[in-house]
This record gives structure tokens, C-alpha cells and sequence, in this order.
């Protein structure tokens, strides 16, 4: 997936720890407002790990998903169950549109 965020690990900043700067030598990315008080430090950790979060998940969720369109008992891959003549999604499947739904807010 080409994404457009900087790219390289966040960090935060030892100097400014409400600051994420990224390590290749491309500045400040984003500052959490101190104002925030009994969340920053956690606002701070949260942006500095997103680009790890989101290739993590992006990785996990295609292996994950061409493993349950090979074996998913209930729907053998189809992502759809019929049951007494009415279709349903599979629950796979509706895990899958809630993790397209991340990646997708975080990369368009
Ligand atoms: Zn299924």
C-alpha cells in the first residue's frame, strides 16, 4: 500500500515530550496539547506508534484474511451464511469492513 505519511519511525521528543518528530531527520510531525492534562503523554505515545499500528495492521489483516477465505467454518470464504433461506454477513467479513474502515480513515 503506497501511503502518504512521513515515512521512518516516530519519536518522541526527549527534549519535548508533546513533540513527534521523525528519526531521519524530517522535524517535527505533530505537537499534543499539554492542556490535555492526564492524557498527552498517552495523545504522544499514540501518534509516535500510528505509522507501526497501521503497517502492523495492514499486514495482519491480508494474511489474516486469505487464511479465513481458505477455512472460515461458517462460510467456507464466501463471507455470506444462509440460514433459513435469509442471508447474513459472516462474521469475518464484518470484522474485515471494521479494519478497512481504520486503514481507510488513516490513509485517505
Ligand atoms: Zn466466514
Amino acid at each position: 500500500m503506497n501511503t502518504q505519511h512521513t515515512k521512518g519511525e516516530w519519536l518522541i521528543s526527549p527534549i519535548h515530550p508533546n513533540q513527534i518528530k521523525g528519526n531521519a531527520g524530517t522535524g517535527e510531525i505533530a505537537t499534543v496539547s499539554e492542556n490535555r492534562i492526564g492524557e498527552w503523554e498517552a495523545n504522544a505515545k499514540l501518534i509516535a506508534a500510528a505509522p507501526e499500528l497501521l503497517m502492523s495492521l495492514i499486514d495482519f489483516h491480508k494474511q489474516a484474511m486469505a487464511e479465513l477465505k481458505k477455512t472460515c467454518k461458517y462460510c467456507e470464504g464466501t463471507g455470506s451464511i444462509n440460514h433459513n433461506g435469509s442471508n447474513y454477513q459472516c462474521a469475518h467479513n464484518v470484522s474485515d469492513f471494521a479494519v478497512l474502515a481504520a486503514i481507510e480513515k488513516a490513509t485517505k
